[in-house]
């Protein structure tokens, strides 16, 4: 009998939002694939859990993947976790995954906490059809080019970020999609300073630059999708009109932006030139 490999999520802050099976199953593995096991052994005492814990991280997840292998092919069965949510989302697990089902052995999902899909749940965006980013560049340049290709995406749009590069982030964010587009940062959630904040990018983007406090911590972004409005055309105007200038004359590369977006052809000219 081979083991099987348990993908188990655990709190984004509150120790306590851990499920009775995630319990059980860390409790009756063999072992615990931890991201930093220093960072998990505290978690896992308040909760019983005296596993044998290894770790499996950014850095070391490719060497570790064969000995999880060997393990589960040994018959033990292993769980994975990581520092806090749902493994394999912006964290390590991956190449692990890929390798173990390429084995034809068996991963069992046990789910529980995200902060992606916690923030969702609380924004009161539109959460029929979302996208989920991840982490943008820490690079301005790369940061700035991925939010402009992502202008015109009508789904809602989440973001992960760092307490550190908040301010940065929403004000490319309100650069780039406009500055009423709805958008709402949800920082801490489930812990201690727990905060929801719901505003057009303008305003979030200078409250928060305004209060050191809202730079502080574990952040998720959702900015709604653009819709048919007259931000979504100018955003769309400036981006032909980019396209354009490249080969023509400012006033010219306007009005041909102008015309087949909507945009107001005045606005994409003093923009863009
Ligand atoms: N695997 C995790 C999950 O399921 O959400 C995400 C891990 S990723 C390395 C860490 C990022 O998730 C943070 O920088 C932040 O953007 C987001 N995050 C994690 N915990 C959070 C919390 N309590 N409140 C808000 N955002 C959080």
């Amino acid at each position: 009998m081979t083991g099987s490999l348990y993908i188990v999520a655990t709190p984004i802050g509150n120790r306590d939002d851990i499920t009775a099976r995630a319990v059980q199953v860390l409790r009756k593995v063999t072992v615990i694939a931890a991201e930093d096991t220093r960072h998990s052994r505290p978690l896992l005492l308040h909760h019983g859990i005296d596993t044998a814990l290894m770790t499996v991280h950014d850095h070391n997840e490719r060497d570790a993947v064969d000995g999880v292998i060997a393990r589960l092919k040994a018959g033990d069965d292993v769980a994975l976790i990581s520092d806090a949510g749902t493994p394999l989302v912006s964290d390590p697990g991956f190449r692990l995954v890929r390798a173990v089902r390429a084995e034809g052995l068996r991963v069992v999902p046990v789910p529980g906490p995200c902060a992606a899909i916690a923030a969702l749940s609380v924004a009161g965006l539109p959460s029929d059809r979302f996208v989920f980013e991840g982490f943008l560049a820490a690079k301005a340049s790369a940061r700035r080019t991925r939010l402009q290709a992502l202008a015109t995406e009508t789904r809602t749009i989440i973001f992960y970020e760092s307490g550190h590069r908040i301010v940065e982030a929403l004000a490319d964010m309100r650069d780039v999609f406009g500055p009423s587009r709805a958008a709402v940062l949800a920082r801490e959630l489930t812990k201690i300073y727990e905060t929801v904040i719901d505003e057009p990018l303008q305003s979030l983007a200078t409250r928060v630059a305004g209060d050191p406090d809202q730079q502080k911590g574990e952040c998720v972004v959702l900015v709604a999708g653009a819709g048919d409005d007259a931000d979504a055309r100018l955003v769309e105007g400036k981006r032909v009109f980019a396209l354009l200038r490249e080969e023509l004359p400012a006033s010219r590369a306007a009005k041909l932006a102008a015309a087949i977006t909507g945009a107001p052809r005045k606005e994409l000219y003093e923009v863009g030139d």
